[in-house]
């Protein structure tokens, strides 16, 4: 379904996208059923807590380097600033950009306010923002709290651009309207092809825009030997940069969890040409990704000559790292389409995966392609997996790994990688989503998990001294007994 940007919010995911938390079986069944649109959701009777979509929209935001945003909520809502921080100056140093601190603000929404109102406070905080860091665009995200009490955001947002004279933003992006917190990544993207981007002046033949976190730059060399430029957005990009997107000759992303609306908004609207096929993790998927990318840009030959030149390159050292690595159980923890990534490449190193769990689950993608169903070209190209959906529920994954005792635990975010070590299992934390490209990436997960599994003395150390918060009991349950029935 195409995207309409007339709305002032974007839909929810599971509106959208008929996206899950909830699932439990094979890679192969959940691809098959959401082919058939036979998957609903499996709620739960008890949950921990999970990632918000509030906050996945002000960590896209809080990135643009001369942009601000004010978080309009209570301060508990503002609990990631820190790290946003940390995250947008290691990665600005990485990427070797001038270090500047995230603009960010939080209106501190109290009992008061939630009575009266928090209208003043938001105006007061917008002022504060502009007279603070004099920011090109100022973006006000909303929260449970603000989206409760009815404060009229776009108003505001509406009557402080006249009185500033610069765009004033409002982004919905209320941590209750979804439980898939990557409708936060579509919040946001929504507010800046509505109100960022800009028509092409003239069109870069050369210009890729790169859909990522805040990875390494992998992609200058990659892309140079096609005569390509990358244009990574949104972290650490500026407000021309993201003006001008819609000159670019294509748009790739790391993960199409993380960039779909924005690649086909870019598409739909100003006709820049998404690479819709899974992302290049993976010797298939790269070969693939390479052949989309040179097909759209116009460089075929180009690209086949760089598929040969690299499989020859790293033909010898992938066998090499396939026999020290075969007869390895791996279990994968990651975000969805991240996840089915990193089944693929432990699959090409020649590893078993005994499982693997991924944060939500999208039935579709917004570009409506079949060629870009990562899950049936993992299922397809690497045969079935066990596979479920999880929330980030700490209970449910402590439960697999303890079952499972994988060799090595590989997984994205790091508030989850704590488990594997906890229970003393060698775990490889993928924090550079970048680290995996291409093919150098597939030989940089093999010698890593070479070191982590050659290294276990400090996990089972940690094993003997640490204490699980789950009693033996539930470790002896099945891990989804808390999810309902197949409906
Ligand atoms: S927006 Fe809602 S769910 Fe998100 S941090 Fe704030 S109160 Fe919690």
């Amino acid at each position: 379904m195409p995207l309409n940007l007339e709305l002032s919010e974007a839909p929810i995911r599971e509106n959208r996208l008929g996206s899950v938390t909830g699932y439990n079986g094979t890679a192969g069944e959940l691809c098959r059923r959401s082919r058939e649109g036979t998957l609903r959701e499996r709620e739960r009777s008890f949950s921990q807590c999970a990632t918000c979509a509030s906050v996945t929209a002000i960590c896209k935001l809080a990135m643009i380097r001369d942009a601000a945003v004010v978080n309009h909520g209570a301060l508990g809502c503002a609990g990631d600033f820190a790290n946003f921080n940390f995250v947008n100056r290691a990665g600005q140093a990485r990427r070797g950009r001038p270090l500047r601190n995230a603009n960010l603000i939080n209106t501190n929404l109290l009992e008061h306010d939630i009575v009266f109102g928090g209208g003043e406070k938001l105006r007061e905080a917008v002022r504060e923002a502009r007279e603070r860091f004099s920011p090109r665009v100022i973006f006000i995200t909303t929260s449970c709290a603000s989206g409760i009490i009815g404060d009229d955001t776009a108003g505001i947002a509406e009557e402080l651009e006249k009185e500033l004279g610069l765009p004033v933003v409002p982004v919905s992006c209320e941590g209750f309207r979804s439980q898939i917190w990557a409708s936060g990544f579509d919040a946001a993207y929504h507010a800046i092809l509505r109100r960022v981007v800009k028509p092409p002046r003239q069109k870069r033949p050369d210009l890729v825009n790169v859909i990522n976190f805040w990875g390494e730059d992998v992609f200058s060399e990659l892309f140079g030997r096609l005569g390509l430029t990358p244009n990574y957005v949104v972290p650490f990009a500026d407000i021309d940069q993201l003006e001008r997107l819609s000159e670019a000759v294509a748009t790739v992303q790391i993960c199409p969890t993380l960039g779909t609306y924005l690649a086909a908004g870019l598409e739909e609207r100003y006709g820049v040409p998404e690479v819709k096929v899974p992302p290049p993790y993976g010797r298939d998927a790269v070969d693939n990704w390479l052949r989309e990318l040179g097909r759209v840009t116009g460089r075929e030959k180009e690209s086949e000559a760089l598929i040969a030149e690299e499989r020859a390159r790293i033909a010898g050292e992938l066998e090499e790292l396939r026999g020290r690595l075969k007869g390895l159980r791996a279990f994968v923890a990651a975000g969805a389409v991240y996840g089915h990534s990193i089944v693929a490449v432990l699959k090409d190193l020649g590893l078993e995966v005994a499982g693997a769990t991924v944060w939500h689950h999208d039935t579709r993608f917004d570009h409506g392609d079949p060629a870009g169903d990562t899950l049936d070209h993992l299922v397809r190209s690497h045969g079935d997996v066990a596979m479920s959906v999880c929330n980030k529920q700490s209970f449910e994954l402590v439960n697999m790994l303890n079952r499972i005792r994988p060799d090595v635990f590989v997984v994205r975010h790091n508030g989850m990688s704590v488990w594997g070590a906890k229970l003393g299992i060698p775990t490889f934390l993928m924090g550079d989503e970048h680290f995996g490209v291409g093919y150098e990436g597939l030989l940089n997960y093999g010698h890593k998990i070479l070191d982590a599994v050659g290294n276990p003395a400090f996990v089972r150390n940690l094993a003997r001294h640490a204490r699980l918060p789950y009693t033996d009991w539930w470790l002896r349950q099945d891990a989804c007994a808390f999810m309902e029935d197949e409906p």
